[in-house]
């Protein structure tokens, strides 16, 4: 749209010719003209410089200037108002010179009607707008594309960052669970071993929320569905997890599960992963002597967020589960916040307990993705918090218990005679797994690259191939698919990179498994348990991940 008043400069040197366009300006009637008019090129490149105008008259003739030179000096002095250039009669040279130095357009000053007036000034002015929005445009889209680089490249940075942190980590857990079997370490020393194997896991803990939080900023998390017992769930999140911070700090928890229907339909690592975080939340913010009280409840269903897919025997109820603290409380103004990702109520509460502020961030998303909602409830500071999740129930048709894993006398029957290959070229890695899996009594053949991999199962007989990606001379795939291509083999991929796309391209190359480094040995043996068992009786396993032998 042209605005009703047209604010114009208009650049003549010549008083009688400026009346003259004035004259004409005010003929065209319909349209208000606010003109400044300026006889002086100085003064003219200032004013156009200054973009303060919608349209420019220009006469040709500037005493010792042009309005040519006025035009490109205007124009390189950062300029966007357009120049209209009025010219002599048949002067088609500088009628060229003017548009090639970027004016708008050019009228032959002794023709010029007020009709040719107007819609020059017209055309030139929406031309103007219009190449402005293109450009806009063309910024933004630039604008939009860098910043979706930049996020890609944080994106590829995390993943990398987070395998390169991972590698390091696998031996330390690795070392520590070894020295933890290892009968001649004395007491003292073996209370030091779990110091570092905690803390350990602790690392890695912070590592997988990282890669959470930019799962979830990619629309990318992903829950696998099953029964799961949540009160069991419960109970090793109280006593597994966080049994030995509440001993340390003399902590009396409670746990009350009343809820009859306590079943739920999701991802029983997922759900684990939630309950944990509030559980070690509650511990973390409750000073010593304090007390935590975990709850659970039925309640019949209120519209909740939405359930992607209902599950066997789903029904309308849900389960609340609460854990109250005695803790330090979170001050009423900070409670809305706490669910943002990065999000620490205060900078002195951060520096005395540390953490990333992922945890209830990610919580919230998982939660909702099961069809539930999490909130936080604390009269204010000092005065304890209560968190909740209320999730849909589903009846455990299936007669589900806890979540299945192999029990250790299963393991230990399973790896009696499974020979294993296993391949990798972190030296103090290969040495702890090595050294751990033959405690386990699995017979292990070890090999730090792929060629030699390669010449040790062409020579030897062995079961599973448990190996690295990242291998010096190809990758872990590459092992695979070469071995595959002459026999059926089963395997476990072993990789700091945990991204869906990581695994798919495991699942692609044949591996049943993909582990995330670091790598922990009960992780490692359910996994081994996993694979190696009879195809049949794994009704768990799904149909792309069975291996046909
Ligand atoms: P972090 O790993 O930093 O604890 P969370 O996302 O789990 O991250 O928690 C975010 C913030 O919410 C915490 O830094 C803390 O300020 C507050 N918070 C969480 N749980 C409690 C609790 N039980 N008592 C008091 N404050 C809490």
């Amino acid at each position: 749209m042209i605005p009703d008043s047209i604010r114009l400069i208009l650049v003549e040197d010549d008083e009688d010719d400026m009346v003259l366009t004035t004259q004409l300006l005010r003929d065209i009637g319909m349209t208000r003209f606010d003109v400044k008019w300026v006889s002086d090129y100085h003064a003219a490149l200032e004013e156009l410089s200054a973009n303060r105008h919608d349209v420019c008259l220009a006469d040709y003739r500037l005493g010792e200037h042009n309005g040519v030179d006025l035009a490109k000096e205007a124009i390189a002095h950062g300029c966007r108002v357009p120049i209209i250039l009025l010219t002599g009669q048949g002067d088609h040279e500088i009628d060229l010179a003017a548009m090639n130095a970027g004016a708008a357009d050019f009228l032959n000053k002794g023709q010029i009607t007020s009709s040719m007036l107007e819609r020059s000034i017209r055309y030139a002015i929406q031309h103007r707008r219009m190449e402005e929005q293109r450009i806009g445009f063309l910024r933004e889209q630039s604008a939009r594309a860098e910043a979706e680089a930049a996020n890609r490249a944080k994106d590829q940075f995390l993943a990398i960052l987070s395998h390169e942190l991972r590698t390091p980590l696998t031996a330390v857990l690795m070392s520590a669970s070894a020295l933890e079997l290892e009968k001649s370490v004395p007491a003292k020393s073996r209370e030091l071993v779990q110091i570092i194997k905690r803390n350990a896991e602790l690392e890695a803990r912070l590592i997988d929320d990282l890669l959470d939080v930019t799962r979830i900023a990619r629309g990318k998390l992903e829950i696998r569905r099953e029964i799961v017992d949540l009160h069991s769930q419960i109970q090793d999140a109280v006593h597994l997890s966080c049994g030995a911070e509440i001993a340390a700090k003399g902590i009396r928890v409670q746990v009350k599960l009343q809820a009859q229907e306590y079943h739920v339909w999701g991802d029983a690592a997922r759900l684990q992963q939630v309950l944990w975080n509030l559980i070690r939340n509650a511990v973390k913010f409750t000073p010593e002597g304090g007390e935590i009280e975990v709850t659970t409840s039925n309640h019949v269903s209120r519209p909740l967020g939405q359930v992607d897919s209902l599950g066997p025997g789903q029904n309308a109820q849900t389960i609340l589960v609460e854990v109250r603290d005695t803790g330090i409380g979170i001050e009423p103004e900070a409670l809305p916040r706490i669910f943002n990702a990065f999000e620490q109520v205060d900078r002195n509460i951060t520096r005395q307990f540390g953490g990333l502020g992922l945890g209830l961030a990610i919580g919230r998303k998982l939660v909702q993705m099961h069809g539930g909602q999490i909130s936080a409830q604390s009269a204010g500071r000092n005065q304890g918090s209560t968190f909740s999740i209320e999730l849909p129930v589903t009846v455990n048709i299936a007669g589900v218990g806890h979540t299945d894993h192999p029990t250790d006398s299963a393991i230990a029957h399973a790896s009696k005679d499974v020979s294993i290959l296993l391949v990798e070229d972190h030296p103090d890695t290969a040495r702890a797994m090595s050294k751990i899996l033959r405690k386990r009594g699995y017979h292990v053949h070890s090999a730090p690259s792929m060629a030699q991999a390669l010449h040790i199962a062409d020579t030897t007989e062995f079961d599973l191939l448990i190996s690295d990606i990242g291998l010096p001379d190809g990758s872990g795939l590459e092992l695979m698919r070469a071995l595959r291509s002459k026999r059926p083999v089963r395997g476990i991929a072993l990789s700091g990179f945990g991204m869906e796309e990581d695994v798919s391209r495991s699942r692609a190359a044949g591996f049943t498994e993909h582990l995330t480094k670091p790598v922990d040995i009960k992780h490692l043996e359910d996994a081994i348990a996993r694979v190696t068992q009879p195809a049949q009786s794994d009704e768990s396993r799904t149909p792309d991940s069975a291996i046909s032998t």
